[in-house]
């Protein structure tokens, strides 16, 4: 009897509560040689601990960052210390940041929801609703310039919402950006939502942007991952994937970084459901990402394309699933460091640049190898603040400096795309 109304109340807070993540910790790991790392490597396998890769195992130079719950600290510190790999924790107790993070977000939902985007308040996170309604504002506000796409539909049936910033022609060659394809990015979406603004401010009062849309579209999608970002809203703050059941397991989702048609399935990209890294049952199988891959396809256009993730601080360019360089990469890489040299400028924040594989880890399946392989030379990925202090709960004090230092990155690499027609 007490063990059925123990099940009823687990099953009562799964259903209707938020996961907790009391006592949880994030742990920094810094590996001294290769065989540390290797040793990093096979905790990462202990499925029995349940634990989060925040930043994944890459070389001896780069700490890797796991969350890693209460249960298992225990073991995890004990496994760490008896191979004398050196670890220190990053965030203490994840709840108390989280309730934090709640605490400033629900003050900030006290006050009247906007009426236009100017009143839009920028330096706080927002709920889907929120956002999607700045989108129809925007759209409302600026009728000749700024339009709304719905290029598909998530699992679930929630719009997946494109912005077209275009002052005429017809099938102009474009700029893709978008957000939030990992749910728990926070400061993505937020950034793509003061990105949409600035777009809408400065055509017409910034005279290189000005010239960019005078010939070219830009295409913003700034929630890319609905589901995901509603759950991690309203259930599970940690949420990375899609949202779709996997048929044979209990774990739902699929990582739509690893979903697309470019070494499907290769290394860096796991084949279990289970996995951050579950690549899906097969390429574009993630309406997600099948939305988008139509898109670019039918569009015929597109010259950039950026896909924007945090945290790491880094500007990545393919290939994530080979060493072999990609054609174009002493192009990408000065463009790379140019744009980095511009986001530095602002507030002397560091970003590393280079290659995926190169940079960050070796990942198959990745949305910008899959648009460089369809002909898109300037693909970037990047990964916005921090360097892991806050990781995925960056304070939202800290939205506007990222959006605005992002901001002089995207201009380089939008003004490149724009003097360099190929
Ligand atoms: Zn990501």
């Amino acid at each position: 009897m007490m063990r059925g109304l123990l099940a009823l109340t687990a099953l009562f807070v799964a259903v209707l509560g938020k996961d907790t993540f009391e006592g949880h910790q994030v742990l920094r790991i810094a590996a001294k040689d290769e065989a540390q790392l290797a040793l990093i490597k096979d905790l990462e396998e202990m499925i029995e601990f349940n634990l989060d890769m925040w930043r994944g195992v890459t070389d001896v130079a780069s700490p890797v960052d796991i969350r890693v719950p209460f249960e298992s600290l225990q073991s995890v510190k004990v496994y760490l210390e008896s191979q004398e790999i050196d670890y220190s924790v990053m965030i203490k107790d994840l709840q108390a940041m989280l309730d934090e993070e709640k605490e400033e977000m629900e003050s900030a939902a006290r006050v009247a929801q906007p009426k236009n985007t100017d009143s839009f308040d920028y330096s706080r996170y927002h709920t889907i609703d929120e956002i999607y309604s700045f989108q129809d504002m925007l759209v409302a506000e600026n009728p000749n310039f700024v339009s709304k796409i719905v290029i598909g539909q998530s699992y679930q049936g929630r719009p997946l919402n494109v912005l077209k910033f275009s002052t005429g022609g017809s099938n102009r060659p474009a700029i893709w950006m978008d957000t939030g394809i990992h749910s728990r990015e926070w400061v993505t979406q937020a950034s793509g939502t003061w990105f949409a603004k600035k777009i809408v401010t400065a055509y017409g009062t910034d005279p290189t942007l000005t010239a960019i849309l005078d010939k070219m579209d830009i295409f913003l999608e700034i929630v890319t991952n609905p589901d995901g970002f509603y759950y991690s809203h309203n259930s599970n703050r940690m949420w990375r994937k899609t949202r779709k059941p996997n048929p044979g397991s209990n774990c739902v989702g699929v990582d739509p970084n690893r979903n697309w048609d470019a070494a499907f399935g290769g290394p860096g990209a796991s084949g279990n459901p289970c996995s951050e890294t579950y690549h899906g049952p097969s390429a574009h199988s993630e309406s997600e990402v099948r939305s988008i891959v139509d898109f670019v396809k039918a569009h015929g256009n597109i010259k950039a394309f950026v896909s924007i993730h945090a945290y790491s601080q880094m500007l990545l360019y393919p290939y994530g699933y080979t060493r072999t360089p990609a054609k174009h990469q002493v192009e990408l890489h000065n463009l790379a460091k140019k744009a980095i040299t511009d986001l530095a400028s602002l507030y002397g924040t560091r970003y590393r640049y280079g290659s995926i594989i190169n940079t960050i880890y070796q990942a198959s399946g990745s949305t910008v190898d899959w648009t460089y392989n369809q002909g898109i030379k300037y693909s970037y990925t990047f990964e916005l603040r921090d360097t892991g202090r806050y990781g995925f709960i960056l304070p939202a004090n800290q939205i506007i400096p990222t959006a605005t230092e992002t901001w002089l990155a995207l201009m380089a690499i939008m003004d490149h795309t724009y003097k360099n027609p190929y």
